[in-house]
């Protein structure tokens, strides 16, 4: 304590006072207290304010030169000034002002400084000046809207509690799905209200003696000493109640919350560390579709990161212009006698290392990142070359080319199509679109307008893995399409399943009777072959049986037999 440093100071100082309230004052606040004599100019300096700088005694004669090699260097002269001006004031005056010191962590950081000046009341002269430094970032810990203590503070308690001896349990952080919609839609006031009663909310579901923190606009931390994968569980299903109660509050409020939890030691055992993997978990609860909690795995983890680094790369890939992309082509034939009728052509990409990758490795990403547009119209471009350059071979050469819905909700998708076709002076007839759904549309009456408006251009559609996820026949009911492809897992076991034989043969009289075409695909050998072609009268085929997906020099020779 301060006693033991405190230098005797002469009886009649207004020092000598007030040491004993200063030192009890001292022992209760953070901020950096001084006082000087103003008679004397001697200073007395609290303790943490002598230890955080390093000075060399409690009592010094010169703060100015000692604090100023601290002081960020453009801002010597607010202080400077500050310690002028408070010669000038009445005493009771307070002269404030705010500048950036060195902390002992070897940041700047901005404090506020007070300075008072006073002396006894029946004295004119002014006796002393009283001083308080105080860190800005020390004071804003608690967040101002649910009081909860902030990240800095989190980062803190996390540290001590992992420097405790065999530490173990669980980082959690919380996010809450769409809180900026509840903002948007009512405003930031009752935002903050909804805010405030969602943290207490949580705070109540949580043990006793978890404390919950703020870490920024939506999102709480807290983690949980010995605590088990279920118990996580349990209190996350709590917090989803909690949740629900926000919704009832009025009808049209809609909240939920997604989680992330990492363990340590298991998983690691540093605050940064530990961090990361609990938002990567929260990261992958959200990608998963909200509204629950995920556990950090490593091999998700690596995975994540596989796919963020393969992002990257195709990034710099789409701005080079596509290089690293090329397309296969795959041969449709008659299923009469064989002949060829087309192709579907197929996307490969070639990894840094120059290996090979298949597009469902790396498709749903492009979809997922929006990526698939520019990369949607380098393959039309690319395809439509390819096909009229193959009919000076074969005038009615058919290509087919897979549409991702997502380029389908792109508005300007139908011009850049009708500009490619007109470029290139190609048939659209002997163009068709391959559609997948892979997605949930949220604007179906467009996406309707689209398929239409290809219709009218001339292009064909097919709905690609009929029988799988929603192209089903509710999908053919609403949407006009010109050939249905039928999943390969209808086609696996089809010498030996009756209902797969069945459902064949039904569908294709079905997509007959109503003027469609049926494609069937993943035909590899010579018995299903004619199985389709006798049985079920279906009208193309495409597998390996007739050709594998290949490069434009390989398919080409098909031509020139
Ligand atoms: P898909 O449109 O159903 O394409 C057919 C897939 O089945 C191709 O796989 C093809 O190589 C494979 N396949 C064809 N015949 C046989 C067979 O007899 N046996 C077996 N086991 N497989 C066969 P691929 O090239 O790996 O493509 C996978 C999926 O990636 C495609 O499924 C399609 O959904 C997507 N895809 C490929 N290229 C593109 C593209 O340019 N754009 C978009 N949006 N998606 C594409
Ligand atoms: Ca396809
Ligand atoms: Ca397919």
């Amino acid at each position: 304590m301060s006693t033991n440093t405190t230098p005797y100071i002469g009886e009649n100082s207004p020092l000598n006072k007030i040491t004993a309230f200063f030192s009890a004052l001292q022992s209760s606040a953070e901020e950096y207290l001084f006082v000087v004599d103003l008679n004397s100019k001697m200073i007395l300096l609290s303790d943490n304010f002598m230890k955080d700088f390093d000075f060399p005694s409690n009592m010094v004669d010169d703060l100015d030169n000692l604090l100023m090699p601290f002081i960020y260097h453009e801002d010597r002269e607010i202080f400077e000034e500050a310690m002028r001006n408070v010669w000038t004031e009445d005493k009771g005056k307070t002269v404030k002002c705010e500048f950036r010191l060195l902390h002992s962590n070897g940041d700047y950081g901005w404090v506020n400084l007070s300075i008072t000046v006073g002396g006894d009341e029946f004295k004119d002269q002014p006796e002393f000046m009283c001083g308080v430094i105080k860190r800005l970032d020390k004071i804003a810990k608690a967040d101002y809207v649910t009081g909860l203590l902030r990240r800095s503070v989190f980062y803190n308690d996390l540290t001590d509690e992992l420097e405790k001896p065999n530490a173990h349990g669980a980082v959690i952080v919380i996010t809450l799905d769409n809180f900026n919609v509840i903002t948007e839609t009512y405003g930031h006031k009752f935002g903050d209200g909804a805010l405030r009663q969602i943290a207490q909310n949580i705070t109540n579901v949580l043990p006793p003696d978890i404390r919950l923190y703020k870490l920024d606009g939506y999102s709480f931390g807290l983690f949980m000493p010995d605590a088990m994968p279920e118990e996580i569980e349990i209190i996350f299903a709590s917090v989803q109640l909690c949740m629900r109660e926000i919704r009832n509050v009025e009808d049209t409020i809609y909240c939920t919350a997604s989680a992330g939890a990492a363990f340590y030691p298991n998983d690691a055992n540093d605050v940064t560390t530990l961090m990361r993997y609990a938002e990567v978990a929260l990261e992958i609860a959200r990608q998963k579709g909200r509204d629950q909690i995920t556990f950090f795995e490593k091999e998700t983890y690596d995975r994540w990161r596989y796919d963020i680094g393969m992002q990257n790369t195709m990034q710099n890939c789409i701005a080079r212009g596509c290089e690293d992309f090329f397309l296969c082509y795959q041969p449709q034939v008659d299923a009469k006698d064989g002949r060829l009728l087309g192709a579907e052509a197929l996307l490969r990409w070639y990894d840094d290392d120059g290996s090979v990758v298949a597009p469902m490795q790396f498709i749903p990403m492009l979809e997922k990142s929006r990526m698939i547009i520019p990369v949607g119209h380098w393959i039309i471009e690319n395809a439509v070359i390819m096909a009229k350059k193959w009919q000076q071979y074969m005038p009615d050469f058919q290509m087919s080319i897979n549409i991702s819905l997502y380029q389908l909700e792109e508005r300007m998708f139908y011009p850049f199509v009708e500009d490619c076709i007109e470029r290139h002076q190609i048939d659209p007839h002997t163009i068709t679109f391959e559609l997948t759904e892979t997605q949930n549309v949220y604007d179906w009456e467009f996406v309707n307008k689209q398929f239409s408006a290809f219709h009218d251009l001339g292009i064909q559609i097919a709905m690609d893995d009929f029988g799988s996820g929603y192209s089903n026949l509710a999908f053919l009911k609403n949407f006009r399409c010109n050939i249905i492809k039928i999943d390969r897992a209808f086609i696996e076991d089809i010498l030996t399943s009756n209902f797969d034989q069945n459902l064949i043969r039904y569908v294709t009289m079905l997509c007959h009777s109503i003027g469609m075409q049926v494609v069937i695909e993943g035909v590899e050998d010579e018995a299903t072959y004619k199985f389709l072609r006798d049985e079920c009268k279906v009208d193309q085929i495409q597998g390996f049986y007739f050709g594998y997906p290949e490069m434009e020099d390989v398919f080409v020779k098909r031509f020139k037999k």
